[in-house]
């Protein structure tokens, strides 16, 4: 396909989804009319992060009964844990004093429609050069939950005893389905916290 005419495909796809700003500006004039929340502490209330997927079909703080002000959230495609994630858990934890993290992927996700490679290559081709991140891609959420929370039991950075549950959300009825690491292992954090390293 010609570069121009794909040019302007994707120009017209982007602009027949463009929100309307004003819509959305009268929806929040009227937010802060009905719902004032002023008095909230920076600290989460719940001491809870949820990582999530940033699917536009899940309403994380309606699904768990959350209210402003009770919970970081998260979100990235896939829910998965990423370089970025680490850097917004460690700042929670760190000086937000979070210490739970609810780690929720789902079925029939975005991420499950492509792989890695492929999804490099279609980029390379178009705009010839390789993404330098990955796309972290998976098609069984089970198996890709249960990696990323072995990812975060053994993350340095996370604080020691840091509690961390796994799921996966059902997107038709938005039920969750516990993963376990791993058969009868602790979901604790059990890596030490860093220390001044010692020379010898
Ligand atoms: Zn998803």
């Amino acid at each position: 396909m010609c570069e121009l005419v794909r040019a302007a495909r994707y120009r017209r796809r982007a602009m027949s989804f463009q929100p309307s700003a004003d819509e959305l500006l009268a929806n929040n004039a009227r937010y802060t009319s009905e719902h004032p929340t002023p008095g909230l502490a920076l600290e989460p209330t719940r001491h809870l992060c949820v990582v999530a997927c940033m699917d536009s079909r899940m309403d994380i703080f309606a699904m768990l009964g959350l209210g402003p002000g009770e919970a970081h959230v998260i979100r990235n495609a896939g829910g998965v844990v990423t370089d970025d994630v680490i850097r917004s858990l460690t700042i929670s934890q760190r000086k937000l004093q979070t210490r739970e993290i609810l780690l929720m992927q789902h079925a029939g996700c975005g991420l499950g429609t492509f792989t890695d490679e492929d999804f490099s290559e279609e980029l390379a081709n178009e705009v010839g050069m390789r993404p330098p991140w990955r796309t972290h891609a998976f098609r069984d959420p089970q198996v890709s939950v249960r990696r990323d929370m072995a990812q975060l039991l053994h993350n340095p950075f996370l604080l020691p005893g840091t509690r961390i549950r796994g799921f996966v959300v059902d997107i038709e009825t938005f039920d969750l389905e516990e993963i376990f690491a791993e058969e009868g292992a602790p979901s604790v954090v059990r890596t030490p916290a860093l220390g001044i390293p010692q020379v010898s």
